[in-house]
Order: C-alpha cells, then structure tokens, then sequence
C-alpha cells in the first residue's frame, strides 16, 4: 500500500493522504469508531492536517447555514438580476 515512503518516519496510524481522504467522512461522523480514533489521533499530532480539519469544518458550517436559509442569498439576486441586465442590454441592441 505504502511501498517506497521508507523516510524514517515510525507511524502505524494513517498517513496524511489517507487522513485528509477520510476527513469529510469524519466531520460527517459516518466512519466507524475504529477509523474515527485513528483519524482523531493523527489529527491531534499533525498541524498540517488539522489546519485542514478547521478549514473544513468552517465551510461546512458556511454551507449549512446558506442552505437552511429560506431567503434567497443575495448572490442568487445579484445573478438573476444581471441576467435580467444582460437579457435587456441584448433587446435594446436589437431594436
Ligand atoms: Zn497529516
């Protein structure tokens, strides 16, 4: 699996590439405990992968919380409405 990574480095937890794979399975707790204690703990000794965790965690809770609003966003308005600018820029050149 991890053939030619022989640096020196004693880690039997998962690699980085394999911790940043199943960080989205993580933050949505849909890995089974074993896996989740395994990416918990490379977390917590890995700066570079834990800077990914928090980036992660904070668009996801940007995401959510643009979805869960009712009110249309206002980039959804600023882009009909230049559609609506564009569809009317397109009919005073044809006229
Ligand atoms: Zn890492």
């Amino acid at each position: 699996m991890s053939e030619g990574m022989t640096d020196g480095r004693e880690c039997d937890g998962p690699d980085c590439n394999e911790a940043l794979q199943k960080l989205y399975l993580f933050i949505d707790h849909e890995l089974e405990d074993a896996s989740c204690e395994q990416i918990q703990a490379h977390i917590d000794n890995c700066r570079a992968c834990l800077t990914e965790y928090e980036l992660d965690i904070l668009v996801k809770a940007l995401l959510s919380r643009s979805c869960s609003e009712t009110a249309p966003p206002p980039l959804r308005e600023r882009v009909l409405l230049s559609i609506r600018t564009v569809q009317v820029e397109v009919r005073e050149q044809r006229d």
